[in-house]
């Protein structure tokens, strides 16, 4: 076998087009999808470093093993040990949010009745630019795809359709719930006077207010978007996915968040597709790049190789009643041929030749093996077994019932006449290979006479012969009576 043959290009993607199997697609597919999500995921997450920092230390923990430094790889080994709580604590919020989205996830989002991308956007920043020539203080909240109930504290449940007045109202600084924030989901206000979580990496954004920091502290911990009205310099920020930037000119509010919306509550089908592929299209490109590569390095092999395995012979529908002896010979050598990574995924256990044994005969036989007969995944092929044909003997048991005599040595003492003597059973049953039912007796151990001084019962052992056994596989007993004149 050369597997560095020279191929012109053309047949090699032919060949590769024609060997990519239904199943290397799924293959290619789940990896794809997987490299996606680690990839996507580590662009956002702010733990990242966390992540390069455990790579660092596996990278040192390979070194160590490769050069046996014994220590390192040693107390390594402890840290991995707890590595796994701690990476589920480190990343509790993020994992959190991965199962809620997997839960929750849909490429084309149902659009809610009565929504209305425009009017909302148009809502909310009337109500902001009188709000900033008023010099109040407002935070909205405007949910993303997230769920926001675990993240939100107090507050009170309005489920009302966004409105200018109502929205205007509820920021009034002589109302009660003009404290803590809005929600707006679906152009409803679904609840106000919220307290969100505080953020706590606030130092790279300068000296933050707490509604600052709450507006932040939400977006790093889902897809929401925060709108701040600041009450003290009469700006506007916005806080998404972690950042918060101070709109420059608060007429582009509108724009934003129609944008925003469009990006929840896409125009048709068609957008939300268009729209799915160009999102992150760099981390897409790389999965299937990745994938692709990965496979191509370890799921894929044009190459066929052979190998030979010793394998067992076993019987398959063999009822308990029958023996099979002298079997020639004990195993089989077969050789199988198929793909490298074939091979890696072969459990050799589980090759295995297999006799159907529901028409077997009594006596000396022999049964042709083919390909039928041996069990092996479907991806290698065989391409030769031997011997091609098993002898053996087959026998078959059967039970009957072996009448049971009484030995006896020596004789009875002067004067002492034998009457009779009985055994209770007078018989057994007894499992025994059928060519020897004529010849099975089954005596007792022999009694002496010599040591009888009157009418005797006794339970002597009984002598079984090694081609009998008994039906329950326990020595049965037996009662003799020696009856004395
Ligand atoms: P501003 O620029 O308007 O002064 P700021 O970021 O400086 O805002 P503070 O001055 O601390 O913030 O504003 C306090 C207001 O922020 C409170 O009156 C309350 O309405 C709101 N607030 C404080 N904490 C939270 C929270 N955890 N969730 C929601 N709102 C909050
Ligand atoms: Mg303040």
């Amino acid at each position: 076998m050369n597997g560095w043959q020279y191929i012109p290009m053309k047949s090699y993607l032919l060949q590769l087009i024609q060997n990519i199997r239904v199943s290397d697609l799924f293959d290619i597919a789940i990896i794809t999808i997987l490299s996606y999500v680690i990839l996507v995921w580590f662009k956002k997450t702010a733990s990242r470093f966390v992540l390069i920092g455990i790579v660092i230390l596996a990278m040192i923990y390979a070194m160590a093993r490769i050069f046996h430094l014994y220590l390192t790889e040693y107390v390594l080994q402890g840290f991995f040990a707890i590595l796994i709580i701690a990476l589920i604590i480190i990343f509790q919020e993020d994992l959190r949010r991965f199962f809620e989205r997997l839960a929750t996830w849909r490429i084309v989002r149902k659009i809610p009745l009565g929504t209305s991308p425009h009017h909302d956007a148009e809502v909310i920043s009337r109500v902001v630019t009188k709000l900033i020539q008023k010099r109040q203080g407002a935070l909205i909240v405007l949910r993303g795809d997230d769920l926001l109930d675990r993240h939100l504290r107090g507050g009170f449940v309005l489920e009302g359709k966004l409105s200018e007045t109502i929205l205007e109202s509820i920021f009034d600084p002589h109302s009660t719930g003009h404290d803590g924030a809005v929600v707006i989901e679906n152009s409803a206000i679904s609840k106000f006077g919220c307290h969100l979580p505080l953020s706590v990496n606030i130092s790279k954004f300068g000296n933050l207010g707490l509604r600052h920091t709450a507006a932040l502290g939400l977006s790093e911990r889902c897809d929401a978007v925060c709108i701040v009205v600041s009450e003290e310099n009469g700006t506007v920020a916005i806080a998404r996915e972690g950042t918060l930037s101070t709109l420059l000119n608060p007429g582009d509010l509108a724009a934003l968040l129609i944008q925003f919306f469009h990006r929840r509550v896409p125009a048709g089908k068609k957008g939300a597709w268009v729209r799915w592929i160009s999102e992150n299209s760099w981390e897409k490109a790389t999965a299937i790049i990745l994938a692709c590569g990965l496979w191509f390095a370890f799921g894929y092999q044009t190459e066929s190789i052979r190998r030979d395995y010793v394998i067992p012979i076993v019987y398959k529908n063999l009822t308990a009643d029958w023996i099979i002896e002298e079997q020639k010979p004990k195993e089989a050598t077969t050789t199988l041929m198929g793909s490298k990574q074939a091979f890696d995924l072969l459990n050799e256990d589980s090759l295995k030749i297999v006799l159907d044994m529901t028409a077997v005969k009594e006596g000396k036989q022999q049964v042709l093996i083919g390909t039928e007969n041996l069990q092996h995944p479907s991806n290698v092929t065989v391409v030769d077994i031997k011997p091609s044909k098993i002898g053996f003997v087959a026998r078959r048991l059967v039970r009957i019932e072996a009448p049971i005599e009484v030995r006896t040595s020596g004789a009875l003492p002067e004067g002492l006449k034998l009457r009779k003597i009985d055994i209770v059973p007078a018989s057994i049953q007894v499992i025994t290979l059928s060519k020897n039912i004529k010849n099975i007796k089954i005596v007792t151990e022999p009694i002496n006479l010599e040591e009888i001084s009157g009418t005797t019962k006794l339970a002597p052992r009984l002598i079984i012969p090694e081609e009998v056994a008994s039906v329950n596989g326990r020595q049965p007993s037996v009662e003799v009576t020696i009856e004395i004149e």
